[in-house]
């Protein structure tokens, strides 16, 4: 193979398309039996015998949804499959298979797209997922990263955004607000290291939040725990944009109104002590912030028992009649409408 002249890397333009294709889907064999006929043919064939099957697509535009200057290659493969299986658990669904493709330029050499590849190894293999196809073109600038996830479900168990009734109990899962502090603090240590490329980033103290920006988790475990439960959401939505924008969208769809505490909003000690230090409000960043990748979702008053104590999940407020409107119940006790246009805007409110 050609080596690329400065950096000892393989030069795709010297690959060939089917090349190219066979070296990066040679480790992403079939592990589930609903998959007949995976990457090889002109379409994959799956099996789903008497489910539903759920369908989810996302793409990703470098510079737009990723930057590569702290976004290692190995976790953007892991993090484009996570936010698509994401969206398969919040219909309460389990995925079974997915697609990827990319194009890229010629910037990026044969072991770039290992390293990405690697990745989504990585994802297929923890959650049980098989690559089942994709596509691979050029880009004349920069990389595109598009994932479509399937997923099934018994028809009983799929949960929509429009099924939450008044008085249903909000809950959200994990905790809100890492993956956008994450994010800042990436951030400021590129400005840095643009000033002084010497400069070594001790990312130790802020580990949990950049990994939450870095490598999300999506919340498989939550489908099983709330099915050995015995509980099914009235409605559930995933929060990738911030938890104020997912609640709306779900109070929208439902056509009910909601009341969510402040001081109920679960955050991880390292989120609050960096948001003191960026001089952030921690409960803005959980309701603007994005990319946590939790789940939300409502459940009937009865079902109370069944989740209480259980240290994933956490009650953050109640379902209300839509003329009552969607609010923020404040530490102090204010009544704030929600809205979903960020920062600049929540905070004039
Ligand atoms: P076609 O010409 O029909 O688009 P391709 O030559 O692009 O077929 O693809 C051949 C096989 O490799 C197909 O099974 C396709 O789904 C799979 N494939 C192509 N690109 C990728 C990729 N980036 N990741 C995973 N599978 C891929
Ligand atoms: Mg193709």
């Amino acid at each position: 193979m050609i080596e690329n002249k400065d950096q000892n890397k393989t030069d795709l333009t010297q690959m060939g398309e089917f090349g190219l294709i066979e070296h990066l889907t040679q480790f992403l064999k079939p592990q589930l039996e609903s998959t007949i006929v995976g990457i090889g043919d002109d379409a994959a064939v799956l099996d789903h015998s008497g489910q539903k099957t759920v369908v989810s697509t996302d793409l990703l535009v470098e510079g737009v949804h990723f930057d590569l200057a702290y976004m290692p290659l190995k976790h953007l493969g892991y993090k484009s499959v996570i936010v698509n299986l994401s969206d398969i658990y919040a219909m309460n669904a389990r995925a079974t298979q997915v697609t990827v493709s990319i194009a890229v330029s010629n910037r990026f050499p044969l072991e770039a797209l290992e390293e990405f590849y690697a990745g989504v190894a990585m994802a297929a293999k923890i959650y049980k997922v098989d690559v089942v196809g994709g596509d691979t073109t050029s880009s004349t600038k920069g990389m595109l990263i598009s994932v479509t996830a399937l997923g099934v479900a018994q028809e009983e168990k799929l949960c929509y955004r429009n099924g939450a009734k008044p008085n249903d109990l909000l809950v959200v899962s994990g905790d809100l607000g890492g993956a956008y502090l994450g994010y800042q603090v990436l951030n400021r240590e590129k400005e840095v290291f643009k000033v002084n490329p010497q400069n070594q980033p001790d990312l130790d103290p802020y580990s949990y939040i950049v990994e939450r920006q870095l490598k999300p988790e999506a919340r498989k475990d939550i489908v099983d725990i709330l099915e050995k439960l015995e509980v099914k959401p009235t409605a559930m939505i995933d929060i990738s944009d911030g938890l104020s924008s997912e609640i709306l969208h779900l109070c929208k769809q439902s056509g009910v109104g909601c009341n969510l505490f402040e001081d109920k909003i679960p955050l991880d000690p390292t989120v609050i002590s960096t948001c003191e230090e960026f001089k952030l409000d921690s409960t803005m960043v959980a309701l603007s912030g994005g990319e946590d990748y939790e789940l939300l979702f409502t459940i009937a008053q009865e079902d109370y028992p069944k989740i209480k104590g259980n240290p994933n999940l956490t009650v953050v407020g109640h379902i209300a009649e839509q003329a009552e409107g969607a609010h923020l119940i404040s530490r102090n006790n204010a009544k704030i409408p929600l809205t979903a246009q960020g920062w600049n805007s929540f905070a004039k409110a």
